[in-house]
């Protein structure tokens, strides 16, 4: 499937007042009106083009919202100051006291505490499933059920979300799918395929400088406007708003995701080759026996290849760490959380990312005490990387 988001990112032309290959960057929090009609109009959303004040909406932020959208392929987008912002507002936008959402039980950690024990507080229900089964996601479909949420390739351990099916399950029960394409960005197009809405953490490859946390929302107009209603929007009045500054920085980077992505995935498809010989147990969705590596290759942006994340699982937390404090002092990376930065990261999951899933979750997803998840740098010269790591196993 090729989605052309690089073109359509290309194809916008955005210019500062003066020009400016780069558009300026907006010093403001507050903007000035000629007269007070017009400012009482934009508080009603009636005026195009004007500016109120910047947690609602700024020149900076809407220049890379609509990168977004474009590259998305949504009518809209919306950006905030970190993922997790923009995944609690969307889905605090789409759900009430008494409503139901049903998720992939694999998902980023935070996500994961969000759903199970904040939620549930206000009175909303969570049923959380194996998004690889799409008989379990049925029978969890009740009436009041408002959301299907997945991540397109999950966290960590890289389950595929057939996108898809989802979106028919959902839409045949008046619910949306929300899908987090943190870590598939050009590769996977969700809202192509069917997702309502689409969240990201640009703190990740989108920004791909690990210098900032932010986050998107990709979705329709009609949901953005909700989102930033003056009366009723989440991100309007919990305030996550990402600061101008930053948002025209991620916007540079956002130019080069494309070059980026397809070296985090050329180097990770390597890795994942020749460790493939170690007789570990390794999860990329770019080998023949990952589960859902047909899926995958259906759904991808072939250019893009099968994305900078894989797992080596080294079944014990002890071996793991052993294998991590190696790894850093061979100059492989560095053992920190986060990815999609340009050195390969690698944190043992199931003591960091996810360690807020309870230990008996964990067990029954599958996903192992010893679990490594690497995310692959751009590293030019990865063949000297995998004799590296083969020496630390
Ligand atoms: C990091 C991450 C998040 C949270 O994003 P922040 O920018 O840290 O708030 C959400 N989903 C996934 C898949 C992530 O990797």
């Amino acid at each position: 499937m090729n989605h052309n988001p690089v073109k359509r990112l290309y194809r916008l032309k955005q210019f500062g007042e003066f020009g400016d290959v780069n558009p300026s960057i907006t010093d403001s929090s507050t903007f000035t009106f000629l007269k007070g009609e017009t400012m009482e109009e934009t508080f009603l959303g009636q005026t195009a083009g004007c500016f109120l004040y910047s947690r609602h909406w700024n020149p900076s932020n809407k220049y890379l919202a609509d990168a977004l959208a474009a590259m998305e392929s949504t009518e809209s987008a919306w950006v905030t100051a970190s993922g997790m912002a923009a995944i609690t507002c969307a889905l605090l936008q789409l759900c009430r006291s008494g409503d139901h959402i049903v998720t992939s039980v694999t998902t980023y950690g935070g996500t994961y505490a969000f759903l199970k024990n904040w939620l549930p507080r206000y009175n909303i229900e969570v049923s959380f499933v194996d998004i690889t089964r799409l008989d379990q996601v049925k029978a969890a479909m009740q009436p009041n059920t408002k959301v299907i949420y997945t991540e397109s390739v999950t966290n960590p351990l890289l389950q595929v979300s057939d996108i898809p099916e989802l979106a028919k399950i959902a839409h045949e029960h008046d619910a949306q799918l929300m899908v987090d394409n943190t870590f598939t960005p050009l590769i996977m197009a969700p809202a192509l395929n069917g997702a309502d809405i689409v969240v990201y953490s640009m703190t990740k490859f989108i920004n791909g400088k690990n210098d900032c946390v932010a986050g998107a929302v990709c979705a329709s107009k009609a949901f953005t406007d909700q989102l930033s209603d003056v009366n009723n929007g989440t991100a309007m009045l919990l305030g996550p708003v990402l600061d101008s500054l930053r948002s025209s920085s991620i916007l540079k980077n956002l130019h080069t995701l494309h070059l980026r992505m397809k070296q985090h995935s050329r180097n990770a498809l390597f890795l994942a080759e020749n460790l493939q010989k170690e007789k570990l147990k390794l999860i990329y969705p770019g080998l023949p026996n990952h589960p859902q590596h047909e899926l995958h290759k259906n759904l991808m942006n072939e250019e893009f290849g099968f994305g900078g994340l894989l797992a080596l699982d080294l079944k014990t937390h002890k071996k793991a760490n052993r294998f991590m404090r190696k790894m850093q002092d061979a100059g492989v990376g560095y053992l920190a959380v986060s990815l999609g930065y340009f050195k390969t990261l690698f944190s043992c999951s199931g003591h960091s990312t996810s360690s807020e899933v309870p230990l008996e979750i964990q067990k029954q997803m599958g996903l192992s005490d010893g679990l490594v998840r690497f995310s692959v740098g751009l590293d030019n010269n990865i063949e000297e990387i995998v004799v590296k790591i083969k020496g630390c196993l």
